[in-house]
């Protein structure tokens, strides 16, 4: 069982030069078994099918996502949308080809993209799931290595996504992109030399996002030091990257460690152009108990109301006007019923995928998986979040046990086999895949 291997793996991975955001994940992992509502085992699980007020039951007329429903929340005349959409959120060249976006007068892109989205397992404006593209978001943490840094950037620009109807708005032929989440004291050890792989995936137009600056332990950590630690992160990278401040849009704790001193206490107060975090695992959730031929993942969303109790635990964070981009956990089969069971799955990152006694190929089986669960009838096709890590890639890391070869094969065989069998994969950047979501645009 996969997962009984986590608390050997955590003395295992913080012994290595790399922190890892899913060794302590996989601690946490314990506890949130524990509490998690949407565990069937839990005889404490507040999941009552009888309950007409459940946030995920398509077939519920109280769901808060109506496609038919003029007013919802997709419309960008919304005045009740929580962020100033005519701030400037970002510049950098990625966003120069997606024409559909407004500018403002410095021709910055209005990207419009913090307003309310309810919770939802279906897709945004009414979208039909068959028209629906497929989104692979890659989301990198750490970039500590520069040799890491350039095998993944290489890789991706191997690449591009399915040529589709040449529609700029679903991305259609573009090269593949990703979101790359540093830890600005990287540099200390890196130097020019990691810091032109850096501004390398920026001028590609993968996305930069917050991992802070000094990856700190919990322990350690007061509401003072996150805001400490986010900013001195968003000021470095904003200098050494020659990108604006509020082009970093999007935060993930170190350790996916969000809860204490709290992550969101901070970003509820607001910091600088922060409109995301993507720390929570979610787990997917079937519409009743008793059928799990529809066990899914949520769609990503605000968090006006909160976080998915269902999906992701029963964790308070506040009520930040800030979105949720879930990390979703990976299956260790592809049966859609194994996935009724905490065990069946683990928290979406390479790291944590690679415990001691488990292969390469099982990694690539458990993204291939997820990604088959998304793409089967009756399923929703909701966003497939990656975590990984620049620096799993690189010969400078020697923490773990499968061969370094076979781990860069793995990651290049599951993204050469999303392009390969599904037309309507696109692998986009956190930043790409909610513009989408603000701008719903199907496939033909
Ligand atoms: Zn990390």
């Amino acid at each position: 069982m996969l997962r009984n291997a986590l608390c050997f793996t955590c003395a295992l991975l913080l012994a290595m030069a790399c922190s890892d955001d899913n060794d302590r994940r996989g601690l946490g992992d314990a506890d949130n078994h524990a509490n998690n509502p949407a565990d069937p085992n839990n005889p404490n699980q507040p999941v009552d099918p009888n309950n007409p007020n459940q946030p995920v039951d398509p077939n519920n007329p109280n769901q808060p996502v109506d496609p038919n429903n003029p007013n919802q929340p997709v419309d960008p005349n919304n005045p009740n949308q929580p962020v100033d959409t005519n701030h400037p959120h970002n510049t950098d060249a990625s966003d120069s080809d997606i024409p559909w976006l407004p500018t403002d007068s410095d021709n910055v892109p209005n990207l419009d993209i913090a307003r309310e989205m309810p919770l939802s397992f279906m897709p945004p404006g009414g979208l039909s799931v068959a028209k629906t593209p497929m989104f692979i978001v890659l989301g990198y943490d750490d970039n500590r290595y520069e040799d890491g840094m350039q095998w993944v950037l290489d890789m991706m620009l191997q690449h591009k996504n399915p040529a589709g109807s040449g529609n700029d708005a679903t991305f259609d032929g573009h090269n593949l992109k990703a979101s790359f989440y540093f830890t600005t004291d990287a540099l200390d050890d890196g130097g020019e030399a990691l810091l032109a792989q850096w501004r390398r995936a920026v001028d590609i137009g993968h996305e930069a996002g917050n991992h802070t600056h000094t990856h700190r332990e919990r322990e350690r950590e007061t509401p003072f030091v996150w805001q400490e630690e986010l900013t001195t992160c968003n000021s470095i990278l904003a200098e050494k990257l020659g990108i604006p401040r509020n082009a970093i849009l999007g935060v993930r704790a170190p350790f996916l460690d969000f809860l204490a001193p709290p992550l969101f206490d901070t970003l509820a107060a607001g910091l600088d152009g922060i409109i995301y975090d993507c720390s929570i695992r979610h787990d997917p959730y079937g519409d009743n108990p008793e059928n799990w031929t529809f066990y899914r993942h949520v769609w990503p969303y605000t968090l006006e109301k909160g976080l998915d109790v269902f999906t992701a635990g029963g964790h308070a964070i506040g009520n930040p006007a800030i979105w949720e981009v879930p990390c979703y956990s990976l299956p260790t089969s592809g049966d859609r019923a194994g996935m009724r069971q905490p065990q069946n799955m683990y928290t979406g990152f390479d790291s944590t995928a690679y415990a001691e006694g488990y292969s390469a190929s099982d990694f690539y089986n458990a993204m291939k998986w997820a990604l088959e669960l998304r793409m089967a009838e009756g399923d929703n096709r909701a966003p497939l979040t990656i975590g990984l890590h620049s620096d799993t890639y690189s010969a400078q890391n020697t923490g773990y046990s499968q061969p370094l070869a076979e781990r860069r094969a793995a990651l290049a065989d599951f993204v050469d086999y999303a392009l390969r069998t599904y037309p309507e994969v696109r692998f986009v950047s956190t930043k790409q895949l909610l513009m989408w979501m603000s701008h719903p645009t199907p496939l033909p």
